[in-house]
This record gives C-alpha cells, structure tokens and sequence, in this order.
C-alpha cells in the first residue's frame, strides 16, 4: 500500500515537472483542443472579385506576373497557397493542410513541371507533399538530418498535426534550396530567404521583377503565431527587419492565410508598413524584461489593426 502511494507520488511529481518544462507544447495541446479538429468555417463566404470557386472546397486566382492564388476558405485556417509559374518551370509554395489533394487545382493551373516548396512545415502548409513527385526543402543541417535515402519523416511538434487531427506523411526530397539562393523558373526567378522565427526552417520568396514576397506564415493578417514549438523571438524580430530592408513601399507582400474580413475571402496581401510594425512589436516582447500583452498562454499583444502577436514569454523563446 505504502509502495503503491510512494509510485502514485512519484508518477504525479514527474508529470507535474513534465507539463512545466514543456509548458509551450502543452498550452498548444490545450489551445487547439478547445478550437476543435479541424475547424471549418460556418458562414457564408463572398469570394472578392480576383477569386473564383475552383470546385466546392477550392478557390483560385490569378494574381498577375505568372502567379495563381490556390485558397481554401472554407477550412478553419483559410490557407493561401501560390503557384508561380516562368516559361520553362512552375513552383508551388505550400500545399495546404490536405483536407482535400491540391494536385488537381495545380494541374488544371499549368502544364509545366511543377516544383513544390512548403514556407515551414507545420501540418497545414504540407498536408499534400507527399502527392507530389519534386518537393523542394531549405538547405539546413537539422532538416537534412531528418531526412533518410530522400524521404522525409516530419516530427510531431515540427508538424502540429496533432491539433487538428491531421497525419504526418512522410514525403521525398528531391531539391534542397540553399537560402539566398534563386530558383530559376525560365523567365522568372523567385529569391529564397530563410526568415527563422515562426519556425526555424521557414522561408519566403521575392519575386524583384514583379517587387512581390510570398510570405507563408512569415506575415498575414490577423494573428501571428510566436509561440508554437520552434518559434523564437529574437529571430523573429531580426528575419523581420531583413525583410523590412528588403522591400519598398509599393512591394506587395501575399500572406498564406486569409479571411480576416469575414465574410469577405480575399488574397491576404500586407506591405512594407506592416512588417515594419511587426519587426518592432517582436523587438518589444523579445526585449522586454516582463511579459507583454494580456493572457496567460499565449501572450496577445497588439501589433496594428490588421495583426495581433500570439507570443510567448521573453525567456521561454530568446
Ligand atoms: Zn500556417
């Protein structure tokens, strides 16, 4: 009796040192429980003028310089994914969480052989990798080991799946893009910017000939996450300003998540103002000594009226 209760005191103190030392992922557990697997939208949408239904689940757009808008408002998230196409190649940047295959919007999009690159990795960004044959990944040491004879096993707090009830499927490699490096598509050549932070493998695109960033979750309207597993502050603050340096006022910057108009389901575009506005609200909460915002877990501060930093604590993510 005495040893079973010395086992259950034992069993409780571990967990309790457990549920603090992973604090992040388990608020992020919680967090999602309580919004739901997957959360779908329950109103009615209007699509803005540049987007059109592509069936009953996708929309599509074509946003000019060789581009096409593929979103997916009527999932919870509302992803933006963007298919750039040149003369000779075609590269899709993210793939959607996969609550539907996306390789057929892609294929009635263009005929020309398609390279696909997800921003990061979280489970709603490569949740149609592994239906596509060219998957290009950023050239990093961490990731590079993650991958073996070119197949690509995700971790469960890389992908986050699990929140929503999504499944980790592993993909193969076929590219590794170095950062800084440029993808030549024929006639259009899309810069690769690694912008650690959100996640430390994430990346953008900017196209200079159209002075366009695809941003993946770098930078949307609405909130901005910073606290996940993998996300750090000062990182953050310091891809922000690099991008910041990067651009000019009249750049447009095309976010992979939408629908912060409700009803209305627009390609999520921000500007130079916007990142700069984010550069320095991450600068705050990164360098602040106590904690900013309102909220237990994760921290919101505000950043302007289009966005809303989700944040952690300053010592849990430096
Ligand atoms: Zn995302």
């Amino acid at each position: 009796m005495l040893y079973a209760l010395n086992v259950l005191i034992s069993l409780i103190a571990l967990a309790t040192v457990i549920v603090i030392w992973r604090a992040p992922e388990t608020e992020a557990w919680l967090w999602r429980a309580r919004e739901g697997t997957p959360i779908m939208a329950s109103f009615k949408l209007t699509l803005a003028r540049s987007l059109r239904w592509f069936d009953d689940y996708y929309v599509v757009g074509d946003m000019g310089e060789g581009a096409f808008v593929i979103g997916e408002p009527l999932y919870g998230q509302c992803n933006f994914s963007y298919l750039i196409t040149g003369s000779q190649r075609a590269l899709l940047f993210d793939t959607g969480p996969g609550v539907r295959d996306i390789s057929p919007v892609v294929r009635a999009l263009t005929l020309l052989p398609v390279e696909v690159l997800p921003s990061h990795l979280h489970f709603d960004h490569t949740g149609n990798l592994h239906h596509f044959d060219a998957v290009a990944l950023p050239d990093l040491p961490a990731l590079h080991a993650q991958a073996h004879d070119g197949v690509f096993s995700l971790g469960l707090y890389q992908s986050l799946g699990f929140m929503e009830g999504f499944e980790r499927r592993p993909f193969r490699v076929h590219h590794w893009l170095k950062g800084g490096s440029e993808i030549d598509l024929g006639e259009r050549r899309l810069q690769l910017v690694n912008v650690p932070g959100h996640t430390p493998e994430s990346v953008v695109l900017v196209d200079r000939s159209a002075n366009r960033v695809y941003a993946g979750d770098f930078i949307y309207p609405s909130d901005i996450y910073a606290f996940l597993p993998g996300a750090n502050l000062s990182d953050y603050a310091a891809s922000a300003r690099r991008v910041e340096a990067m651009v000019d006022d009249q750049t447009q910057i095309l976010g992979a998540h939408g629908c912060d108009r409700p009803p209305l389901v627009d390609v999520p575009t921000l500007s130079r103002s916007d990142v700069r506005a984010l550069a320095a609200t991450l600068e705050l909460a990164a360098n602040s000594a106590g904690p900013l915002g309102s909220g237990w877990f994760p921290r919101v501060i505000p950043v302007n009226e289009r966005m809303t930093l989700l944040a952690t604590y300053p010592w849990m993510a430096r």
